[in-house]
């Protein structure tokens, strides 16, 4: 792949401190934690010295999820928001979202501070700009709805941005960190703590619909009487339909080093094409621009790499010889409105809870839910529960129907094994991933550099969606939910757990 070596998160550039085992056949818990992002971590941590045996299991690594991929800006200014959430839910509901966010950079700043975390806590202000005349209004909007909530806010037509902007709403005090670093400390202070952390320990299965859940794992099965699936995108499939309710949205990131003196701030403009900007201050005086955008549905993107390069235009346009040290994307989980997806996770199943649906403002929104989640656990109240529960719609059983009906049809194909001479995928191209239609099923075949092919079959193993080849990355990539594929048909992130059904290349005939 050409510049493959800039495939990389720059945050996943830190040293890892502490290795951590896997988990034992027959382990049980009182609070099971599946997932070590930002949010089973945060999770943790609140619930350390509460004389809970607690266990947090991570499929891969701590930080390989969307948090180490993220622009870590921790704000409560979340876009466009507030106009929209008084108009959709009234002006209590949505001061309660922004106060809970607001009290969550507090508490981040709280824990690095207490805890001496060296993550590049930085306060700074955050701007939501335009560069538009006609949007001007929009924006005027939402500084009505801010004024209407009382958020300290000023309307500004400058900023250190270097381009000219018709305005921007900005609000201080709010702030940025490095999230793997961040996530290191935490994760530390988790295990010194007495709370054991699993490493390459997949969730498979909960069976059961009260406690004390069988949890079903890579590593073997294990019981825990309170689960929180803290996964990014749920995984099971059988509880509140969060397939129904969520989608995948993926951007892309830059890593620049530029020859600009670095602005302070951190930006995000409001309409399509979205960029996201901030400088990373590092603690060895390394300044590097973050610059994301290229938002679009997972999978839906016709060839990737133009997401990269519409970023690199961008940079190119507007920066002083810009120099990428490295790329990557992620995905972050849409939830219908707009608002995430945390407490119990279906309506029947008592001491199984859930946290997702950022909506790309998962470092705040991770901690709003921590805080949830624990007092939930703790018996505590909970001003911010009643907002974010995740039980405030009702899926529709036809459309339930629909996605079960797809996921059985996508079962009994990928029973087969199938064998496809090589011959009959002669015509893709060396780095190219197609699908190929042969004895009647779709195969997907990536052929690479020395002209090895690897198949597949490209149907999710989450619920039967359709998957598509990702050209950037190379990899298999679900349009329904975001979940992702190597080229082997290995998971590399959820909510499918199983691998892809593989399909035979046969080398030899080659006529
Ligand atoms: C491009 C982009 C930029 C963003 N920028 C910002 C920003 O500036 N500010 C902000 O607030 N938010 C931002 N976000 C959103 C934020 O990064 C995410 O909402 C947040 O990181 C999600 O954290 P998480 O812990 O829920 O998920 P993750 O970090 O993905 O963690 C989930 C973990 O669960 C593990 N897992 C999955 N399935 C299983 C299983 N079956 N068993 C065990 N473990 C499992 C995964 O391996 C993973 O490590 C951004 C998102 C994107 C896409």
């Amino acid at each position: 792949m050409e510049e493959n070596y800039l495939n990389k998160s720059y945050w996943l550039n830190v040293q890892r401190k502490q290795e951590y085992t896997t988990v034992s056949d027959g382990d049980n818990f009182d609070v099971l934690i599946i997932g070590a992002g930002i949010a089973g971590l945060t999770t943790a941590f609140l619930l350390k010295e509460n004389g809970l045996k607690v266990g947090i299991i991570e499929a891969t690594k701590i930080g390989l999820g969307t948090t180490g991929y993220t622009s870590a800006k921790i704000s409560m200014q979340h876009g466009l928001k507030y106009d929209y959430l008084i108009d959709s839910f009234g002006k209590d509901y949505a001061m309660q979202y922004a106060v809970s966010n607001n009290n969550a950079i507090n508490l981040i700043k709280h824990t690095v501070e207490k805890n001496n975390i060296s993550c590049d806590f930085k306060t700074q202000p955050a701007y939501v700009y335009t560069t538009r005349k006609e949007e001007v209004r929009a924006l005027e909007k939402e500084l009505r709805a801010y004024e209407e909530l009382n958020i300290e806010s000023s309307f500004v037509n400058s900023s250190e941005l270097p381009f000219e902007i018709e305005g921007a709403i900005k609000i201080e005090s709010q702030a940025q960190f490095h999230p793997i670093k961040y996530l290191y400390g935490l994760s530390a202070l988790v295990s010194d703590s007495g709370i054991s952390i699993y490493e390459n320990t997949r969730a498979l299965e909960i069976k059961g619909d009260k406690s004390p859940f069988s949890i079903t794992t890579n590593r073997g099965d294990i019981k825990s009487d309170i689960v929180v699936v803290a996964t990014h995108f749920p995984f099971l499939k059988n509880y509140g339909m969060y397939y129904m309710r969520l989608h995948a949205e993926k951007s892309y990131i830059l890593a620049i080093k530029s020859e600009d003196k670095p602005f302070g701030g951190m930006y995000i403009n409001i309409n399509d094409p979205i960029y996201s900007m901030r400088y990373h201050f590092g603690s060895d005086d390394e300044n590097i621009l973050i610059l994301g955008g290229g938002n679009h549905k997972t999978g839906l993107k016709k060839d990737e790499r133009e997401s990269y390069l519409e970023l690199e235009t961008f940079a190119k346009e507007h920066f002083k010889n810009p120099k990428i040290i490295s790329r990557w994307s992620t995905q972050d989980c849409m939830p219908l409105d707009k608002v995430p997806y945390i407490g119990q996770m279906t309506k029947n199943v008592p001491n199984l809870y859930v946290i997702t649906g950022f909506g790309k403002w998962g470092m705040t929104g991770s901690t709003v839910a921590a805080q949830i989640i624990r007092d939930k656990i703790l018996n505590n109240d909970n001003v911010n529960s009643d907002i974010y529960n995740p039980l405030r719609f009702t899926p529709k059983e036809s459309a339930s129907e629909f996605f079960s009906n797809s996921f059985s049809a996508a079962g009994g194909l990928a029973k087969r094994v199938l064998t496809i001479p090589l011959r009959d995928i002669k015509d893709i191209k060396t780095g190219e991933g197609k699908e190929v239609e042969y004895d009647g099923h779709k195969i997907g075949v990536y052929k690479d550099e020395d002209e090895k092919c690897y198949g597949i079959i490209p149907v999710c193993t989450h619920l039967g969606c359709q998957l598509k080849f990702n050209t950037a990355e190379k990899t298999w990539d679900c349009q329904c939910h975001g979940s992702r594929f190597d080229i082997n048909g290995k998971v590399i992130e959820g909510p499918a757990v199983e691998p892809l059904e593989k399909v035979i290349i046969d080398q030899g005939d080659n006529d």
